[in-house]
């Protein structure tokens, strides 16, 4: 209770400044996406973005330092996906590591027998519940500006932490506004996983990225990439999965 006082009495605070016409400057160059809101949206943008850069941590690892350019770069990604919800900041993300590019992983795995199977991943990124997010600067940076088609990092790390807003279980749902919406989402989204793993394996030519078979978690990421990156060829080819995603983001990208 005292916390969220205090929060808010710091946002506002936050949201007092103007917005920094350098960053608006950044929003232009590496934001594709903020150059076709509307000047409300704009606005509603940018103060999230205030108050995102100013809650995280922002850590630089293999050599990073962290610059003003690369907040708000992640963050106007990040806060695109919860435009239309109220008072969502990402609370439960804390810390922002951001790497130079990709870097690898390690996975510990206890296996059978108690044997410790260590596996090393090259990875653009990684979410974690009630832990940090990390980013290669260098793909959030190309998912910004949309040089790669139909893929973006800093989305689907941050639909990863919205899944996991019900709990640390990655499941591919995250909370749903109403009982009907979870209906149709939970139909939906199992056809459009299996449609999608058929079409992955028949080589055939899917939208969807297929890093998407990999579990209904990474379905829901890659399904949130497309439709912030893809939307008319989203809606074209996957009506009823553009229109579960427009239900539960509030926004026709
Ligand atoms: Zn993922």
């Amino acid at each position: 209770m005292l916390l969220s006082w205090w929060k808010r009495c710091r946002r506002r605070k936050l949201l007092a400044v103007p917005f920094p016409d350098d960053w608006r400057e950044v929003l232009r160059q590496n934001v594709v996406h903020y150059s076709r809101l509307t000047a409300d949206q704009r606005r509603n943008l940018e103060r999230r973005v205030q108050v995102f850069v100013a809650e995280k941590n922002w850590e630089g690892c293999n050599g990073v330092t962290v610059t003003d350019e690369m907040k708000v770069t992640i963050a106007a990604q990040a806060c695109l996906l919860v435009l239309a919800f109220e008072d969502e900041h990402f609370d439960n993300v804390l810390s922002i590591l951001v790497y130079p590019t990709a870097f690898l992983a390690k996975d510990v795995q206890i296996g059978r027998a108690g044997v410790v199977i260590q596996n090393q991943q090259v990875r653009l990124g990684e979410a974690w519940y009630r832990g940090p997010v990390i980013v290669s600067w260098e793909d959030a940076l190309a998912g910004g500006r949309q040089q790669q088609p139909g893929r973006n990092l800093v989305l689907h790390e941050f639909a990863h932490q919205l899944d996991m807003q019900n709990g640390r279980e990655l499941d591919g749902t995250p909370p749903l506004p109403s009982g009907d919406l979870a209906a149709r989402w939970a139909d939906v989204m199992e056809r459009e996983f299996q449609r999608l793993r058929h079409d992955c394996h028949s080589y055939a030519r899917p939208l969807l990225d297929c890093y998407g078979t990999t579990n209904r978690a990474e379905f829901f990421a890659v399904a949130t990439e497309t439709f912030f990156e893809s939307p008319a060829a989203l809606s074209s080819r996957h009506p009823e999965l553009y229109e579960v995603l427009r239900a539960y983001y509030q926004q026709e990208p």
